[in-house]
């Protein structure tokens, strides 16, 4: 019994204004058997910290550091994210991997920079449209977890998130169905369960790629989706409220 989590990556987009209009908006929900997420940008952090405290929203950070502090000139360390209330910070996203440069190892140090510091990482895999079309999307998906095992441990996915995102889903508007979904979800717990069997029933697994409310009641049906990560459909109030209310 895995409680569902709903997760808004807001990526690079809101200003102070329309991010206390947004949170306003989301206050107004009520409650979820869900645990509800939203990840500002960085300079934002603070300002939602404020706004959600006392209401059973969740915060959440985009990037972190890999290093713990000292001469990282721009980077963000997890103990300065903690500092501000964040749970979980979302790693291994694709636009982190494709645009920045984060290979598997830079991800896996990241994941375990967080897990160090007592925070959730919410850690993305998942394949192209290339990769799924030659048939490589489970390798892919195992080898970016395997990557993180390597150097955190089975038992450490205990205290992580995993995120399936196939990139050819992500701002696409083209969602994987709830049984694409599932059949990979199934598969990457299934991968878990050869390093451990308890981990792997425990572990949340969400989805995430156009994720909107009119598809999302489907995904949420499926037995090992545990929840949503979402893009666009987070920067309207009633869209995610309603994405949240799928959820249960
Ligand atoms: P969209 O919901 O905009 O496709 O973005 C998904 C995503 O990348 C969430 O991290």
């Amino acid at each position: 019994i895995r409680q569902k989590i709903v997760a808004g990556n807001w990526k690079m987009n809101g200003s102070k204004e329309s991010i206390s209009l947004l949170i306003n908006g989301l206050l107004e929900m009520e409650g979820s058997d869900s645990e509800v997420v939203v990840a500002p940008s960085f300079p934002y952090l603070s300002q939602v910290e404020s706004l959600i405290s006392g209401s059973a929203i969740v915060l959440a950070a985009q990037n972190v550091s890999q290093e713990v502090k000292g001469a990282f000139t721009g980077e963000v360390s997890a103990s300065m994210l903690g500092d501000f209330g964040v749970k979980y910070v979302l790693l291994g996203h694709s636009e982190r991997r494709s645009l920045y440069g984060e290979i598997d190892a830079l991800v896996a140090s990241k994941v375990k920079a967080v897990l160090d510091f007592g925070l959730v990482p919410m850690f993305c895999v998942g394949e192209t449209l290339a990769e799924r079309e030659a048939g490589k999307t489970l390798e892919v998906c195992e080898r970016q977890i395997q990557a993180v095992i390597d150097v955190v441990g089975i038992a450490a996915f205990e205290g992580l998130v995993i995120a399936y995102e196939p990139v050819w889903a992500i701002g696409t508007g083209l969602s994987a169905s709830a049984e694409q979904a599932q059949e990979v979800h199934k598969a990457i717990r299934d991968f878990l369960a050869q390093s451990s069997e308890s981990v792997s029933q425990k572990v949340q697994i969400l989805y995430g790629g156009s994720v909107k409310a009119s598809t999302s009641s489907a995904l949420f049906q499926m037995p090992d989706v545990d929840g949503a990560l979402v893009g666009g459909a987070s920067l309207d109030a009633k869209e995610f409220i309603a994405i949240v209310k799928a959820a249960g």
